[in-house]
């Protein structure tokens, strides 16, 4: 058994999923807490003083102390890029430079040199070099992430990325979540055919993703210039008919009608939404999809602005938040930036943005049973943070002090010294 024992103040995110409007920021806060678990699920989460005297007295307990820290559910990143090969830093430098993204682009960068250098690599080099970032992610709280194909664009590498994220799943601690996202973008050699691309991702990469079950998810890029609302549409439903749930990248550039397809078509998640229009949230809310917002991208990408996040939670839309870690501007594997900009740029309050971060995650991904929120039978997924919760937003800090996933301490600051418990 693993216990921790009087926590200064443990937040369990327990009560239901998703939460939506006012349920987003209501997150009561337990003091003098307590978290059991036994392997890998959990037996207990609540005050201290009602933890059953049989969960300390057990001969193999490990008890931890917990006064000096307070205990988050484990982060759930619902939105990555995590796998790619090759180095845009040189793009990062000219940027800050003043080149634009288009600019860039036209010179043949981008997520061309990206596919490029994906589809060069072998599936090893994908495996270890994707393994390096999971790790940071995990350090930075994340124990539950979704992870995208498509640099590929080609059956072979998208098929060769999603098999890599298979062995990834099963050779590190953090649990994945696989997409198949062959629409990412229209590779060059299709640029004035694009019918043809939309027919190869339907009646050759979907048949063969769904006939090795490689993803549980289906993502398009909904955007004037790469992904029609029609062709999206089309491609979205056409996994659904595979079994590849719908998941859409919606209004992130201009309001392009993402998400609109997502209500259309049933997806989970509509991702981005910088641009969402009003007639947009109200086809989100009423066909249940969550909005997913990646703040660090449009942070890091200089948009200027950022998704309506309040005008989402207030429209009754659950909000989750997520990293978009990827080699252009998903320079941050931190779950806890994405909270702060959350809070700082987006006027979320710090109880909506946990919410976002943990049980609304999982719900975007289908795992709310599972991971999400502190309750008894779901994994011991946990974050320990030094002081209060509402220190892991002191970004540069090192306030994560351990991370709990299904049971085990896969990470640990000093401040989680195995001197300091007692058994
Ligand atoms: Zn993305």
């Amino acid at each position: 058994l693993l216990v921790i024992r009087h926590i200064r103040q443990l937040i369990t995110c327990a009560g239901g999923a998703p939460r939506s409007g006012a349920d987003q920021r209501d997150l009561p806060i337990v003091h003098d807490g307590a978290v059991a678990a036994d392997g890998e699920r959990i037996l207990f989460a609540g005050p201290d003083k009602d933890l059953p005297v049989s969960l300390t007295t057990a001969p193999d307990t490990r008890v931890i102390d917990g006064r000096a820290f307070s205990v988050v559910p484990g982060f759930v990143d619902g939105h990555t890029h995590a796998m790619f090969a090759g180095d845009r830093r040189e793009e990062l430098r000219r940027r800050l430079g003043g080149a634009s993204y288009a600019e860039i682009a036209a010179e043949g960068g981008g997520i061309v040199t990206t596919v490029r250098a994906t589809r060069a690599a072998s599936e090893e080099d994908l495996v270890a070099s994707t393994r390096v970032r999971l790790a940071e992610m995990l350090g930075c709280g994340t124990t539950t992430a979704e992870i995208k194909s498509g640099y590929g664009l080609d059956v072979a590498t998208e098929l060769k990325m999603l098999r890599a994220i298979r062995r990834l799943a099963s050779e590190q601690p953090v649990d994945l979540v696989p997409t198949f996202m062959g629409a990412h973008e229209i590779p060059l050699d299709y640029r004035h055919r694009r019918e043809d691309y939309v027919r190869l991702v339907i009646d050759e990469m979907i048949p063969a993703v769904a006939a090795d079950h490689l993803a549980e998810w289906c993502d398009v890029f909904c955007e004037t210039g790469v992904f029609t609302p029609e062709e999206s549409t089309r491609i979205l439903q056409a996994g659904a008919g595979r079994g590849l749930k719908p998941r859409i990248h919606a209004d992130e550039l201009g309001a392009s009608g993402g998400s609109q397809v997502a209500a259309v078509v049933g997806a989970r998640s509509a991702d981005h939404l910088i641009f969402v229009p009003g007639e947009g949230i109200r086809a989100m809310r009423d066909a249940g999809v969550v909005a997913t917002l990646l703040p660090a991208a449009a942070f890091y990408l200089k948009l200027g602005r950022f998704a309506p996040a309040r005008a989402l939670i207030d429209a009754g839309v659950p909000v989750a938040l997520a990293t978009d870690v990827n080699p252009g501007g998903g320079f941050s594997p931190s779950m806890p930036f994405a909270m702060t900009l959350a809070c700082f740029a987006m006027g979320l309050t710090f109880e909506e943005a946990l919410a976002a971060a943990t049980i609304n995650g999982a719900y975007s991904l289908d795992r709310h049973d599972s991971v999400g929120s502190l309750e008894p039978g779901k994994l011991m997924d946990a974050v320990l943070v030094a002081g209060d919760p509402i220190d892991v937003i002191r970004v540069g800090a090192a306030t994560i002090a351990g991370v709990i996933k299904r049971g085990k301490v896969v990470f640990q600051t000093s401040m989680l010294d195995p001197r300091s418990s007692q058994t």
